[in-house]
């Protein structure tokens, strides 16, 4: 029997999977979703998302994930849970593989997603949502009038900071070395404000009793240990785009998020990366399914013959 070539495989089923995906089969066009864990993506790491439009009362991400996915097979797209393995995606046929079958499309959309760069201290995945949090435009309002610091010191650790110092009683940004990373403007702007920093220290530990309740510091040059109370710990140490599968054929930047600006082309014809994992300012739940939404669209345009 001939295999079954497919107008879109969406890899990924975060809200940018499944938004191309409906996208996609509301345009007529025959759609694979590949999925390599459960849908949602990140969200399904939370439990309330209060910032996706029209939830007045919030979400579980869990339930918005799944949501999503009923959303776009009402319409006819079809969904496997299975791991991408390998692609070839340099031809008009892209072939797509996980670990028993080999799909073919016509074109490709790439929505695999970032992931938060763990401390590595112990405790953390335990603590992960009880006082340890990964984004502040998330979860920062958990923290009204609280104290909380940052873990960081590049331009996300200190938007974070001076974001939480807009909601958070007290906020602290603990940075290993004795100068940041961030851009000028941004220095300039935790100088101004009531962050406090704290150099010179990483965190070795976390102090907790069922929530995180501060955290163990070592002085960088010293070695000396102290404890900092806290309600609340914003881990931004960077973040880990999920493009180790496109490397050698996709164009990325240097962080490894795939180069596309909003019409989410690639450098591959046929081939679109949408949400996370592209380079972009916001990564949030709606900038992801906005991105869904465009893909399938320039998706669209390519197989007219348009782009
Ligand atoms: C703890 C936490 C809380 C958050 N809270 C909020 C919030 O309140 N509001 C908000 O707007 N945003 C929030 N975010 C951010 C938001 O979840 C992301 O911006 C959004 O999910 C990105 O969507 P995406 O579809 O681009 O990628 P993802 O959600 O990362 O989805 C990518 C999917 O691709 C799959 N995948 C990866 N590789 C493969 C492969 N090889 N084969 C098959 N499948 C693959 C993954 O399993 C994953 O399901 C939060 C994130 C985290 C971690």
């Amino acid at each position: 029997m001939e295999e079954k070539l497919y107008d879109m495989i969406v890899i990924g089923g975060g809200p940018a999977g499944y938004t191309a995906a409906l996208y996609g089969v509301r345009s007529g066009l025959s759609v694979l979703v590949l999925e390599k864990l459960s849908a949602g993506g990140q969200m399904t790491n939370t439990e309330q998302i209060d910032n996706y439009p029209g939830f007045p009362e919030g979400i579980s991400g869990f339930e918005l994930g799944e949501r999503m996915q009923q959303g776009a097979l009402r319409f006819g797209a079809e969904n496997q849970f299975s791991e991408v393995k390998s692609v070839d995606l340099s031809g008009k046929i892209k072939i797509v593989r996980t670990r028993k079958k080999e799909f073919h499309a016509r074109t490709v959309v790439i929505a695999t997603g970032a992931y938060p760069r763990k401390t590595g201290v112990e405790g953390e995945d335990r603590l992960a949502g009880r006082g340890i949090a990964y984004c502040a435009a998330c979860d920062g309002m958990f923290y009204k009038d609280k104290t909380v610091a940052v873990y960081g010191g590049g331009n996300s650790a200190v938007e974070d900071a001076l974001l939480l110092s807009r909601i958070c009683r007290k906020v602290y940004l603990i940075h290993r070395r004795d100068a940041l990373r961030a851009v000028k403007v941004y220095q300039d702007a935790l100088f101004q404000s009531s962050v406090e920093l704290v150099w010179n220290s990483r965190v070795t530990g976390f102090l907790s009793e069922d929530r995180l309740t501060g955290v163990e510091l070592t002085d960088t040059k010293t070695g000396e240990k102290r404890q900092l109370a806290l309600d609340g710990l914003f881990v931004s140490i960077g973040r880990i785009p999920d493009t180790k599968l496109f490397e050698g054929q996709a164009a990325m930047d240097e962080a490894g998020y795939l180069a596309a600006d909003e019409t989410t082309c690639t450098n591959l014809p046929g081939v679109f990366a949408a949400g996370d994992v592209r380079t972009k300012q916001l990564r949030q739940v709606v900038t992801a399914a906005a991105d869904g939404a465009m893909a399938a669209w320039s998706a669209e345009q390519y197989l007219a013959g348009e782009v």
